[in-house]
């Protein structure tokens, strides 16, 4: 056996070494937070590698978010040396899946230059769809667009849909969904759950693509297993097969993305589906200290199990959990903020050590000014998306028109920006034309017909513009892609126009500024190495439609734009953090109605928010402080709160209450008192 790797196997304990190496049938380590499971995977990954001698480019291992698959490729490259790791697969599971489709066009039915529709794209058409029989409202959308992702995430296709549609509601849904398919093929376009969808559809009907894919991928690595859909595990079935050589990790305590279609009783079914499963479970928590655990661990057990699991750790019992309790959000805020500050030079900690996590993003905006006022450097994750800004759409509208004339939805964006004099009355009659024809709006304005339906000028502008477009995709074809993307901004003086339709010219400079950065990602995404997450054979070097499919789904997937790995206090929601681990958290809001969330309460589903605090309490490995405001600001009203039911469900004796006078009792103070030297005892030990 290689030196690091038995050095890495020696470090782990007996049953983490019994999920490494156990690589002769399907396994799966079922686990509560903090116990290694991630560290199995990384590991295994190195195991099969260096002692199997397997092929870095047969193993894709993958996860949930962005965040989740960049931590894991830091790990495993911290393990394998030089080309050991070439070709290997990390990544997120709608990655995975857009590689594959990505080399799967032909058979799937798309041509080369596909759009990915973002879900802002994506309600944008089924407006369209939807108001053509009557007005509907923004919930009426929403309502639809959620249940066709439902339907996406759980395998059923529109013709299933339809037949089996309950009421009449699910009928005009299933109608909708019929027509947004087929719109979106005709777009050459698909939308996120279509990753993993059309992938899924593909293997299963498809005999020669499956050969192909099981060829390409002999074993599987499947981290946080338990939010997976019925689509992705049945990408997983299909993938290893017979074989069923893979690995999955999981804990259903931290199932928190049923709202997105997860299934946790996929870890059920893994055991009915392939009766040979390895079930290994680990026990031993190896982050956080033992009071901080007790908590996780009180508070979990309010919720019925399906697996029983203890957990324990030899980390000591380490401080009492604060929870604060503060006038109001503002209060709440200062707090977080100031003593962050004082913290981090009391406990001689990097900002990096500290995470702020909450519910929802609008709980970060005040955060946010209590941050910049004391200067404290700040990572927001999630938040305004990047490519939410009015300039980035537009900028990627004309990417995407250049790499797929027939996206409408781009082409309508951008035919009048910067302004062309295209008017409304002109794009219907063009509209008509190409629906008529059953082409595409860029396709019609190249059709000599249009001149009998249309003013000379209006053609003629229509004309300037394809014949932009066209000699812009000529130069990209022909040259350096980026330099052409370049060339076409200047050429239109998009700039000039941001400068017309800004209130401020600062504001206009940072949009063009945005735009420059967009085009550095995009060279950035060009130049990745095609090993380094890519198990499609493409090369990837000139290949800028990749590049932008990889931009706008990582947007999708983390609402964010830009790494950034410098000395950061870290804020994020609670999903967000799932995986990661920092030495001090802050866990914000701990009040009804936000934690757990009204909504959650009114549908019933107060179980999931019981673990999505199980997850926020288990990313703290040394510190974790509770806060809340006693008043809030909810729909411009300042309203009274009252403390989480979660709160009451910790073990009194752990916690240390500030600024809750009026429920102090002698004996728990005492407690606190002694659990507090305790704290400091064990500090010191
Ligand atoms: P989560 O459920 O939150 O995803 P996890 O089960 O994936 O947690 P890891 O993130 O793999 O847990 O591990 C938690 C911490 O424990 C990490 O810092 C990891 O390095 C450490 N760790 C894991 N196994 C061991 C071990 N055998 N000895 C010492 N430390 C370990
Ligand atoms: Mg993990």
């Amino acid at each position: 056996m290689s030196t690091s790797i038995a050095s890495r196997l020696a470090g782990l304990n007996p049953r983490q070494q019994e999920a490494v190496r156990y690589i002769d049938g399907p396994c799966l380590v079922l686990a509560g937070a903090g116990s290694g499971k991630t560290s199995v995977i990384t590991t295994k990954i190195a195991y099969l590698v260096q002692e199997c001698g397997m092929s870095a480019r047969r193993i894709a291992a993958v996860t949930f978010t962005n965040k989740a698959a960049r931590e894991m490729k830091e790990r495993v490259g911290t393990m394998l040396k030089g080309k050991e790791g070439h070709g290997l697969t990390v990544s997120t599971f709608h990655t995975l899946g857009l590689n594959i489709i990505r080399s799967e066009l032909k058979a799937l039915g798309y041509r080369p230059g596909f759009s990915l529709f973002d879900p802002e794209d994506a309600k944008a058409l089924l407006r369209d769809l939807m108001n053509k029989d009557a007005q509907v409202d923004a919930d009426q959308i929403n309502a639809v667009q959620h249940q066709i992702s439902q339907w996406k995430n759980d395998l059923v296709l529109p013709g299933q849909a339809l037949s089996h549609a309950a009421d009449d509601d699910e009928q005009y849904a299933a109608r909708v969904f019929e027509a947004y398919v087929r719109h979106l093929k005709a777009y050459n376009a698909v939308d996120f759950d279509d990753l993993i969808l059309l992938p899924v559809v593909l293997l299963r009907d498809d005999p020669e693509a499956l050969a192909r894919w099981r060829r390409k991928i002999h074993y599987m690595l499947v981290d946080e297993y338990q939010d997976t859909n019925i689509s992705q595990y049945l990408l997983v079935r299909l993938l290893m097969g017979e074989r069923s050589t893979f690995t999955v990790v999981g804990d259903d305590d931290q199932s928190i993305y049923a709202w997105r279609g997860a299934r946790p009783e996929n870890l059920v079914t893994l055991g009915e589906d392939f009766p040979r499963l390895n079930v290994i479970k680990l026990e031993q928590n190896y982050r956080s200290t033992g009071t901080i655990l007790r908590a996780a661990n009180t508070l979990i057990s309010h919720n019925p199990h399906v697996y029983e699991k203890t957990l324990w750790s030899n980390m000591g019992q380490g401080e009492a959990i604060r929870v604060v309790v503060n006038r109001h959000e503002e209060a709440e805020a200062e707090r977080v903020a100031s003593e962050i500050l004082t913290r981090r030079i009391k406990e001689r900690a990097e900002w990096r050590d500290f995470a702020v996590l909450y519910r929802g993003n609008f709980q970060a905006r005040l955060l946010e000014l209590k941050l910049q006022h004391y200067q404290v450097p700040y990572k927001l994750s999630g938040g305004t998306s990047f490519f939410s800004r009015g300039e980035i759409k537009d900028a990627m509208a004309y990417l995407r028109l250049l790499i797929n004339p027939a996206d409408d939805n781009a082409f309508l964006r951008i035919v009048n920006v910067p302004r062309r004099e295209v008017g409304p009355s002109t794009l219907e009659k063009l509209a008509n034309y190409a629906n008529e024809r059953g082409i595409s709006l860029f396709a019609a304005c190249h059709e000599l017909g249009l001149a009998e339906q249309l003013p000379t000028r209006a053609v003629e502008r229509l004309g300037r513009f394809t014949h932009f477009i066209d000699g812009v995709r000529r130069r990209m074809d022909q040259g350096d892609a980026i330099e052409a993307i370049r060339g076409m901004l200047h050429e239109m003086d998009y700039e000039a126009w941001l400068y017309q339709n800004a209130s401020a010219p600062t504001i206009a400079e940072r949009r063009m500024a945005n735009v420059w950065i967009l085009v550095d990602q995009l060279e950035k995404s060009m130049q990745q190495d095609p090993d380094e997450s890519s198990v499609s054979e493409e090369t990837e070097t000139d290949d800028v439609e990749a590049a932008i499919s990889r931009l706008v789904l990582r947007d999708i997937l983390e609402q964010q734009a830009e790494e950034d790995d410098s000395d950061r206090v870290q804020l994020l929601t609670m999903h967000a953090s799932k995986g990661l681990e920092f030495p001090h958290v802050y866990l914000m809001g701990l009040e009804e109605e936000l934690l757990p969330h009204r909504n959650a309460v009114e549908a019933g589903t107060v179980e999931e928010e019981r673990r999505l605090a199980y997850v926020g309490i288990t990313r703290a490995r040394r510190t974790l402080t509770l806060t809340l405001a006693r008043q809030r600001k909810t729909y411009g009203e300042l309203m009274d709160c009252t403390p989480s039911r979660f709160l009451d469900e910790l073990p009194e004796g752990d916690l240390e209450w500030e600024g809750r006078a009026d429920r102090e009792d002698p004996e728990k103070k005492q407690a606190r008192g002694q659990n507090a030297i305790a704290g400091l005892r064990s500090l010191l030990d």
